[in-house]
């Protein structure tokens, strides 16, 4: 059975309330769960079930998985009581939603470059591209003015299914259209300002770091 995703239902949900059903191994599995599986470059959940660590969330098939830090502690049928990590999850919202801004501009500027990966996680979103050589500073300076200008003006963010593509969901935000499976914030303000850094992981590769300015 796939586990009801409430996280895409409320994206803003920090607690809630579940039956256990299944336990294997250090993993529990809950009919309906807000925590966030790891996945498309998305950092998994944490927080408690019922006062137990949830260390990592992750999913196999449409099964959502907590991995806890004391399985014995649920069996099949328990009502369990679950509560997000609220704070780091937000700042993971606001770094994903900030990451495709970021890369509009990037693209605006440059033109389109190939992604090879992405990952957020609490601290910082970081995205690597194909591109021979160094990024110019300069243009990496303008795509964070940019952004943080875009960001600032409070534009709304939405979320709706393909039609076309069953389990699709497309993020659009102003003139910014693309896939994403990730949670995000409902408008640009609640980002604040971002700041860019550029890193070189590899031949051929240029970073972007995505971060929150403190
Ligand atoms: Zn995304």
């Amino acid at each position: 059975m796939e586990t009801r995703r409430l996280y895409y239902e409320d994206p803003y949900l920090r607690e809630f309330e579940a039956v256990v059903v299944a336990v294997e191994g250090d993993g529990v599995i809950l009919n309906q769960t807000a925590f966030y599986p790891e996945g498309g470059g998305q950092a998994g959940d944490t927080g408690t079930l019922n006062d137990v660590k949830v260390i990592n969330t992750i999913q196999r098939g449409g099964r959502i998985i907590h991995l806890v830090e004391r399985p014995t502690a649920f069996k099949v049928g328990d009502e369990v009581r679950g509560v997000l990590n609220w704070s780091r999850r937000y700042r993971i919202m606001r770094l994903h939603s900030a990451s495709h801004i970021m890369e509009y501009f990037l693209y605006q500027r440059l033109g389109p470059l190939e992604r090879l990966g992405s990952h957020v996680d609490e601290r910082k979103d970081r995205a690597d591209y194909a591109y021979d050589g160094r990024l110019p500073p300069e243009a990496l300076r303008w795509v964070e003015e940019q952004t943080n200008r875009f960001i600032a003006e409070g534009h709304p963010i939405v979320i709706t299914l393909d039609p076309d593509r069953p389990g699709w969901r497309i993020w659009r935000c102003g003139p910014i259209e693309m896939y994403c499976a990730g949670t995000h914030v409902r408008n640009t303000r609640e980002i604040g300002e971002v700041v860019l850094r550029r890193r070189n992981p590899g031949r051929g590769v240029e970073r972007i770091e995505t971060m929150l300015k403190p």
